[in-house]
């Protein structure tokens, strides 16, 4: 229970990767603010789960792609909670389209949400971070920070800025004990991911194993899904003494994608 008494905002926290985080700082001791925006059925669901680990759990509807929003999700976390500790800039959304097709709004919400959203997220933890000397900023990058993939130039730029925004931090806070790293996930079989999974079934005709096999055989060569609970143990382990002087990493959990 090395989290005990410290407060973990996870943002996009109701579903795959975010909430699995949430689950594993959660079971370390860690006070969650849930934060997404699912169902009112599949909030519940993920706030019952996190509250099964027995720390306080509130949930914020914030709005990620608005930055008054999560301004005042910060600022009430702090009230309530007494600190924001640990930020897990997670919440994100993918579209697949060639340039020439891609929808202006698409790339315009990909880049406030899987980018901007994370700016306004870390402008408004720092402060109180910095003033009492601890802090743990872990932003949830991709493979697609480090290289691209064709029909994702809206996803492959957030993601490629928001590894710059990690490194910038890192160095803006270094001498606060405040850490800021990415970590840069391939292929996790989520809702995110099952809908590319669709997507290639229907076009190559193909059923869902089958579309599977295919999209993990072009990048990840472990040939296996990385798993949420994976990237929850990373974070622990971003949190945890042992990672005090991880500053600005980009760490590749991508079955040797990016080794290529
Ligand atoms: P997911 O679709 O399962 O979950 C996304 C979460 O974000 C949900 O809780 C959803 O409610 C929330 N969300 C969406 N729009 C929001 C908004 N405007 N405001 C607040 N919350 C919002 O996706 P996931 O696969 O778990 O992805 C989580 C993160 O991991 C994303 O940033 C994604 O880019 C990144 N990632 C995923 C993969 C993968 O293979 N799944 C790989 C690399 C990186």
């Amino acid at each position: 229970m090395s989290l005990k008494g410290k407060t973990a905002v996870v943002t996009g926290s109701t579903s795959g990767i975010g909430l699995a985080i949430a689950l594993a700082v959660a079971k370390d001791g860690c006070n969650i603010v849930v934060n997404g925006l699912g169902t009112e059925q599949d909030n519940a669901k993920a706030i019952a789960e996190v509250k099964k680990l027995g720390t306080r759990v509130s949930f914020d509807p914030a709005n990620m792609l608005r930055h008054n929003q999560i301004a005042d999700m910060i600022a009430k976390a702090e009230r309530d909670f007494g600190s924001v500790d640990i930020l897990v800039n997670n919440a994100g959304i993918q579209h697949v389209a060639p340039i020439e097709d891609f929808p202006d709004e698409k790339w315009d919400e990909i880049l406030a949400l899987n980018l901007s959203a994370t700016f306004h997220a870390i402008k408004a933890v720092v402060p109180a971070m910095k003033q009492r000397g601890w802090g743990r900023i872990i932003n949830i990058a991709s493979a697609h920070s480090l290289v691209a993939s064709p029909m994702k130039s809206a996803y492959v730029s957030a993601k490629h800025g928001l590894l710059g925004l990690t490194r910038t931090v890192a160095l803006e806070v270094a001498e606060h004990g405040v850490t800021v790293n990415a970590l840069c996930p391939g292929y996790v079989l989520t809702p995110l991911v099952q809908k590319q999974v669709d997507a290639r079934a229907q076009t190559e005709g193909v059923d869902d194993a089958e579309s599977k096999r295919r999209l993990l055989a072009e990048k990840q060569p472990s040939l296996q899904f990385t798993t949420p609970e994976q990237l929850g143990e990373l974070a622990i382990f971003m949190c945890s003494p042992a990672a005090d002087n991880v500053r600005g990493v980009a760490w590749a959990v991508d079955g040797g994608w990016t080794a290529q």
